[in-house]
């Protein structure tokens, strides 16, 4: 595995050495991986010629400053799992090549993803999640942008930037990885103490309570038990719901055909953890 720390070596060394023909697919990650982000990396071997993984954890998309400073960093052990995997290149650049101009001034206009969900909890969020894809795919030019379910939201922010830079990069969206209780892998769960991680399934447990009982009519009972489900457990909740996976509009009425997403965000302190279940 080749390491770049600077954007004009990494864009020679594409120019140079990925003839024109073979195709390279790009995983963004902010480190601390685990097998959610290797099982990215599997799939765009699988699919592209050559893969590509980027670890860079982007300031711009933290609203809450503790959260950045307490975001674990691993980027020894990181690419041990990267050389292991068969990764071709990683990208590890520091902000002044991903921001050389500072926080870029442009916004995008995400529609109505910015004020539901994680756009509502999270104000600016995805505004920062723009500016860094946009940027790593100015550079890189991916032929496949690889990202996980487990951020659903942000799947559909990434297709919109992708459109809004006329990009020809796909983006192909892959299943969430589990540990062996259900709880969806992140990197959040390295703050995790033994009883905080003991709790953390519950939020899948959640999901699929809802999944399993999700039935045509009113939906505000089911995801009022969601909400009490967790609240009576010791989380914070942000919030428990139900809605259309094309547009992530909520969806209080289920006519029992549309495909819907349940989706979960709570704190455990303040450790804050997101999770999805297609119904
Ligand atoms: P992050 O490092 O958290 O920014 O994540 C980088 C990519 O890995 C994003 O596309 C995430 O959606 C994806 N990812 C994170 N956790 C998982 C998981 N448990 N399963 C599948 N993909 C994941």
């Amino acid at each position: 595995m080749i390491i770049f720390k600077k954007a004009t070596a990494l864009q020679d060394y594409l120019q140079k050495h990925i003839i024109t023909k073979s195709s390279i697919g790009f995983i963004p990650t902010m480190g601390a991986l685990h097998r959610g982000h290797i099982s990215l990396l599997k799939k765009s071997k699988q699919i592209a010629d050559k893969t590509l993984c980027s670890i860079f954890v982007n300031p711009s998309q933290f609203n809450n400053p503790d959260d950045f400073k307490k975001y674990p960093v691993k980027t020894e052990q990181d690419i041990f799992l990267l050389e292991k995997t068969g990764c071709d290149v990683l990208f590890l650049p520091d902000i002044k090549e991903i921001y050389p101009h500072g926080f870029n001034k442009e916004s995008f206009n995400l529609g109505n993803l910015e004020n539901i969900l994680e756009g509502k909890f999270r104000p600016d969020h995805f505004q920062g999640v723009g500016m860094v894809v946009k940027n790593l795919i100015e550079i890189i030019n991916p032929t496949y942008l690889l990202a996980g379910q487990k951020d659903y939201q942000q799947c559909l922010v990434l297709q919109r930037i992708l459109q809004f830079i006329n990009s020809g990069t796909e983006l192909i969206i892959c299943p969430t990885v589990r540990e062996n209780d259900g709880l969806a892998m992140s990197s959040r769960n390295l703050r995790l103490n033994e009883k905080q991680r003991a709790l953390a399934p519950e939020i899948y447990h959640t999901l699929s309570y809802i999944k399993q009982h999700i039935k045509p009519g009113s939906l505000k009972h089911l995801k009022d038990t969601g909400i009490n489900l967790l609240t009576k457990k010791g989380f914070r909740v942000d919030y428990v719901e139900i809605a259309g996976t094309m547009d992530l509009q909520t969806v209080d009425v289920w006519d029992g055909s549309d495909p819907v997403i349940i989706l979960a965000a709570a704190y455990i302190n303040d450790i804050r953890l997101i999770d999805n279940l297609k119904s």
